[in-house]
């Protein structure tokens, strides 16, 4: 049995920033950590590294180096959630009590949902992902394998983190198919999901205009359910006529479908489809006080991406302070702020930012809907040092303050 101030479930971006933040507050052996990971990954990095422009270990670092010294590392996955006692338990048998609980466990990535997946990606090179460090190294080899034939990347149909990236893979192929002098002979199709090709008017103009220039072959509603290594087959159902369809691939790209973490499921905090219930402004449960959620894991409706997580530290910072003191929770609260760096090749970026509205909420007093180099420093350089050094320390809370100071005072 064990006994905190505060409990937070997940050591990932969020859980991470939530454990620096709160033991600075509550100093030594007051706040714990639950997570069975022994790697802290740098996800976004992922795209440039499937791409081949940078290695899986520059996006890693080991789990106790990136947690603060001064919190209880319980390596260990949380199984149970008993929130009425305020009691998590774990796998190992742990019965870990706490007044506060922030739950930060992310998404978990259900490839075995894909008749076939995971283990084609065992006997077949050509069969990759950029979701998971096992398969991210996979994804380079396999760009340089294919000589002809379909080259195929799919979008699941479930919420996902960065709702872009299987896309951004997508282009960083094309780019090199092309420069290779391959791409006379390949096609490349994006089967998604999805019926646009992204969920914000604004960046989806400047996409299709991308899609049709670089010959890019679009299929809506297309989902895959099936890979079948043997054959190089892909089989993918259309979610509204439920025909099914088979795709021979030279490579193919998966996005697995993803949920939150099977541990959350029959809990009392989460709402029917498996996300931690919490109020979308200021982060807390919707039904337990005493508990808050971060990150991908919550029914926050906006686009998961760190760059959201960035902005909800701050708010956690805020709300769950005042709660801890007893006060009321108040002033300027979450806005849905998100973003993603769209790679559009190996050195532009259109940078889409936007809120849960859909609507652009753009830092830069430029149209950054347009493809930029300057951004592309800012994806590859400058956002993975702000990350390791600020954000999952507590010190990044997003660029509300620079928005407004680059618009004069005019945004929002
Ligand atoms: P995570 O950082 O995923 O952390 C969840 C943690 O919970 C993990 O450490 C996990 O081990 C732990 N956990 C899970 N289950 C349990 C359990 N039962 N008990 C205890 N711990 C548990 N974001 C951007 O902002 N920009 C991008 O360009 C971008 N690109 C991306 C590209 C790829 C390929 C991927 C995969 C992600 C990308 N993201 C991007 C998304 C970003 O990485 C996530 O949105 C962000 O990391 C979410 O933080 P989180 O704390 O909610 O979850």
């Amino acid at each position: 049995k064990m006994n905190y101030k505060m409990v937070v479930v997940g050591g990932g971006t969020g859980g991470c920033a939530a454990a620096h933040m709160f033991s600075r507050k509550l100093g030594k052996g007051n706040v714990a950590v639950i997570e069975p990971a022994d790697t802290h990954y740098y996800q976004p990095l992922w795209t440039l590294v499937g791409g081949g422009l940078r290695k899986l270990d520059q996006s890693a670092q080991p789990m106790n180096k990136v947690l603060p010294g001064a919190c209880d590392w319980i390596k260990d996955s949380a199984v149970q959630f008993d929130p009425d006692n305020n009691t998590v338990f774990t796998k190992h048998g742990y019965e870990v009590k706490y007044d506060f609980l922030v739950c930060a466990m992310g998404l978990q990535l259900n490839y075995h949902l894909i008749k076939g997946l995971p283990e084609a990606f065992d006997v077949d090179p050509s069969l990759c992902s950029n979701y998971w460090d096992k398969t991210v190294i996979k994804t380079r080899p396999a760009m340089e394998a294919v000589t002809e034939g379909n080259v195929i990347f799919t979008f699941p149909n479930s919420p996902i983190k960065c709702a872009g990236a299987p896309q951004k893979i997508m282009y960083l192929t094309e780019e090199y198919l092309r420069q290779s002098g391959k791409r006379d002979k390949t096609n490349v199709i994006y089967n998604t999901s999805l019926g646009v090709v992204f969920g914000v008017k604004k960046y989806a103009e400047a996409l299709t205009k991308i899609v049709q220039e670089r010959n890019i072959q679009v299929n809506f509603r297309h989902n895959l359910i099936e890979v079948r290594p043997d054959k190089k087959e892909a089989v993918f159902e259309h979610l509204d006529t439920k025909e099914q369809k088979v795709f021979d691939y030279a490579m193919l790209h998966v996005v697995p479908p993803m949920s939150t973490p099977e541990a959350l499921w029959n809990s009392p905090l989460v709402n029917e489809s498996g996300y931690v219930t919490v109020k979308r402004e200021t982060l807390q449960h919707t039904k337990y006080p005493n508990v808050f959620g971060i990150g991908d894991n919550t029914d926050i409706p906006t686009a998961k991406t760190a760059a959201a997580v960035a902005s909800q530290t701050g708010i956690l910072k805020k709300n769950l302070a005042a709660a801890m003191n007893g006060h009321e929770i108040a002033g300027k609260q979450y806005d849905g702020y998100t973003s993603c760096p769209l790679v559009t090749s190996k050195n532009t970026v259109i940078m889409a930012e936007f809120d849960w509205d859909g609507q652009p909420l753009e830092t830069f007093p430029i149209n950054q809907a347009k493809e930029r180099r300057t951004m592309f420093h800012f994806k590859a350089d400058i956002f993975p040092q702000m990350y390791w050094h600020m954000l999952i320390k507590g010190y990044w809370h997003g660029p509300g303050l620079f928005r407004k100071a680059m618009h004069l005072g005019m945004s929002r």
